[in-house]
């Protein structure tokens, strides 16, 4: 391909990039450290009709076994740093959020402790409108920086139409920075308060495994009756049940592992079966939370 930016990898494996350790390769893949590489590459993609795809943290993303058939973008460099102007903290979209919770809280700044236990980027965690323990996202996000191939543009919270596990940034819109307005406090106790969280954490959901997280939205349905995605699968008869070498945790039924050389393809069946079996018992239809990179082929038996 003629004019291809430097940097430009092509054939790149994905897995390892993600944390469940599934998937195939990028046919191109680029790490761009700034915003004018970063619109440079998005350019030669949009002039070459190539699709484009963001791998945060890849802590809630599925990669296709077949891989994805475009340019594959991690931010690296400033568009991965953290720093501080007063009480903001200014993120590249590639930081990643634990970092930004842990420099903020030794800098005396209050907000941020949530993104302690949320293993993404803070590009990821806009695009995701993360959420843990009622820290919500948009009470601290000041702005962000969106880059396209027209270019980089500021938008505010209300713009960006968050909801739960939503917001409306389109594909091939790239948050290449995030500011958050945060409260001055004392580094002791807002490190304290990250102890706590670890810990509370720890306690509630698997560690040390290869995981994306929560696999399904909780569902907005009066027939769930309050439960979780996770209640449900465990009611349902997922907690352990195994396709291939993936399962879904003992210890959080919601959280599927990946415990012995799964494929994507194995993560698929067994969602499509937890799904199944969830609609059979309640007759609620979980949404993924999980994002997906490349073209999958969902099992037979996801319709319902
Ligand atoms: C153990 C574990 C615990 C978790 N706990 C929580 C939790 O408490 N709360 C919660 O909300 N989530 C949680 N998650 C899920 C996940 O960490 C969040 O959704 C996180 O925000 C994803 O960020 P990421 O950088 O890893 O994004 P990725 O998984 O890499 O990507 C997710 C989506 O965001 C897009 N994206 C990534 N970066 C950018 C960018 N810069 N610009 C535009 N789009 C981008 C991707 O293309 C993809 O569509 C957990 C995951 C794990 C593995």
């Amino acid at each position: 391909m003629s004019g291809t930016p430097a940097g430009v990898q092509p054939d790149h494996p994905l897995a390892r990039l993600t944390t469940v350790r599934t998937g195939g390769a990028a046919e191109w893949f680029a790490r761009p450290a700034t915003e004018p590489e970063l619109v440079e590459l998005l350019r030669w993609a949009d002039v070459e009709g190539i699709a484009v795809g963001l791998i945060g943290s890849g802590s809630n993303l599925l990669v296709a076994d077949d891989g994805f058939h475009g340019l594959a973008i991690k931010l690296d460099g400033d568009l991965a740093s953290i720093e501080r102007d007063g009480d903001r903290v200014f993120c590249g979209g590639g930081a990643r959020l634990p970092s930004a919770a842990a420099k903020a809280a030794g800098w005396g700044l209050s907000g941020l402790e949530f993104g302690i236990n949320i293993p993404g980027t803070a590009g990821g965690a806009v695009r995701m409108n993360a959420n843990a323990y009622g820290g919500q996202l948009a009470r601290v996000l000041d702005w962000i920086e969106v880059s396209t191939a027209a270019g980089t543009e500021r938008r505010e919270p209300q713009q960006l139409g968050f909801s739960y596990r939503r917001s409306n940034l389109r594909s091939g819109e790239v948050v290449s920075r995030a500011s958050f307005r945060l409260r001055p406090g004392d580094p002791a106790a807002i490190r304290a308060t990250l102890a706590t969280m670890r810990e509370q954490r720890r306690e509630a959901q698997p560690s040390g495994i290869k995981t994306f997280g929560s696999t399904f939205k909780n569902p907005d349905d009066e027939r769930a009756e309050g439960r979780s995605a996770g209640q449900l699968l465990d009611a349902a008869g997922c907690r352990g049940l195994r396709h291939g070498g993936a399962r879904f945790s003992e210890k959080h039924a919601n959280f599927v592992e990946n415990f012995d050389a799964a494929t994507s393809a194995d993560v698929l069946e067994l969602m499509a079966e937890g799904r199944r079996r969830v609609h059979e018992r309640f007759g609620i239809e979980l949404e993924p939370e999980v994002q997906v990179l490349g073209e999958v082929s969902w099992p037979s038996g996801w319709e319902l």
